[in-house]
């Protein structure tokens, strides 16, 4: 059975791992700070503040940004349900927003659903390839729109509009005109979980770039301190010679990243760029370049003049087929041992999110891309003859129901 995203753990991660575990120090410290920094460089950040996972990213973000019931979040309708889960935990609603053929949020659906509730918008970089930033960033600035903010809490008055809150959980390393994903707007929260690109098991990270008059390392510092229990020390601090004494200024969550957790993700982002990016592009220019000899094929926008994608997902879209036919060209590639995904089941066709109301019917062009979407396997350790078992699999499995 080819599997569709299995991590690749070699030795330098394991010895990694070790270290830290020897080391003594196996909590949040020094390999977390590490990582921190090096992110920042990777992408751009002012500062990036690392944690156990990018739904806890977003959600910190929220409240941090004092979000709550009566406010409303802009979230694609084709996403993981994590990014709504969060605005729901807030107490404020979702309200989300077809797609385009790209998989990216319309930003002309995004300005239609802006109302003077709106505090942030969501966007989402599917399969890793970023949203139209400037249009996006351009959209919330615009003197119409940013009269309409209505701000309640410091943040809000601070920034005076709605605040971009990038999902970039699959984008870690996209780019998009010249710049990297986590520099491209407000605050990007990149994923760390076991089957993204870049992984750490679970974990996450918050990259803020925040406009004057914030200062993102100040933010950086309170965020430190609402990700682990509103105590103004952490515990290396706590360590040190005499300084047991801390105070809770505030009550706090948990879900700060640990130092085991943080050596992988220096192993990974210390190749990432030159090697687990260079192959995961060498997968999807070979499914392309097969899959363009068919008229069924659908191939995915990932590397455009303007943007080039990190290489996340390879979601092929068959032409002209239905969600019954889709899920039978699934079963016949598993029949062949070949793993395929779908990305994603639209979150308002989730039975919660149908029990309050949402209807997939108000967001055609995300069903359309969902119903006619198979995710081909893409992972650093799949093998030229792989690559073309499935794409065998795949031809032979769509050839059964669709003609050439
Ligand atoms: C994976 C994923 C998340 C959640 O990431 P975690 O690190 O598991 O919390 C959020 N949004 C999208 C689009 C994802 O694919």
């Amino acid at each position: 059975m080819i599997p569709f995203s299995p991590p690749h753990i070699d030795k330098k991660v394991i010895d990694a791992v070790i270290e830290v575990l020897e080391s003594g120090w196996i909590t949040t410290g020094p390999k977390t700070k590490l990582f921190e920094k090096k992110l920042s460089e990777y992408t751009g950040a002012q500062s990036t503040l690392c944690l156990n996972s990018a739904t806890a990213g977003l959600e910190i973000i929220l409240r941090w940004f004092g979000v709550k019931e009566g406010d409303e979040v802009i979230v694609p309708s084709y996403t993981y349900a994590a990014t709504a889960n969060v605005v729901i935990h807030c107490g404020a609603t979702p309200v989300f927003v077809d797609t385009d053929d790209d998989f990216n949020c319309s930003v002309e659906a995004i300005e239609r659903a802006i109302t003077n509730k709106t505090k942030v918008i969501m966007p989402v970089d599917f399969a890793g390839y970023p949203c139209d930033y400037d249009a996006i960033n351009s959209l919330v600035q615009r003197s119409d729109i940013a009269k309409m903010f209505s701000p309640d809490s410091l943040p809000q008055k601070m920034l005076g509009r709605v605040l971009i809150l990038a999902d970039a959980a699959h984008s870690i390393g996209a780019i998009y005109k010249g710049k990297k994903a986590g520099s491209l707007t407000d605050i990007s929260v990149f994923s760390f979980h076991a089957v993204k690109n870049l992984t750490t098991a679970e974990g996450g990270a918050v990259a803020l770039n925040l406009p004057a008059p914030f200062d993102n390392e100040e933010v950086y510092k309170s965020l430190c301190i609402t990700t682990l229990h509103g105590q103004n020390k952490d515990a290396l601090a706590k360590m040190q010679k005499g300084n047991w004494r801390y105070d809770i200024i505030e009550a706090g969550y948990k879900c700060n990243l640990t130092d085991i957790m943080a050596a992988i993700g220096l192993v990974e982002l210390e190749r990432y760029e030159t090697e687990t990016l260079p192959k995961r592009k060498m997968v999807m220019d070979l499914y392309a370049k097969k899959l363009l000899q068919y008229d069924w094929a659908q191939i995915p926008e990932y590397n455009t003049e303007s943007r080039t994608g990190s290489f996340h997902l390879f979601p092929l879209r068959i032409k002209n087929i239905t969600e019954d036919t889709r899920d039978k060209i699934i079963h016949e590639i598993f029949e062949k041992d070949v793993s395929v995904n779908v990305h994603f089941i639209p979150v308002p066709m989730m039975s919660f999110y149908k029990n309050r109301g949402y209807n997939i019917a108000n967001y055609p062009t995300t069903y359309d891309n969902y119903s006619r979407e198979i995710s081909l396997p893409v992972f650093v350790d799949l093998t030229e003859e792989q690559i073309n078992t499935v794409l065998n699999a795949v031809i032979t499995s769509v050839e059964m129901f669709v003609r050439s």
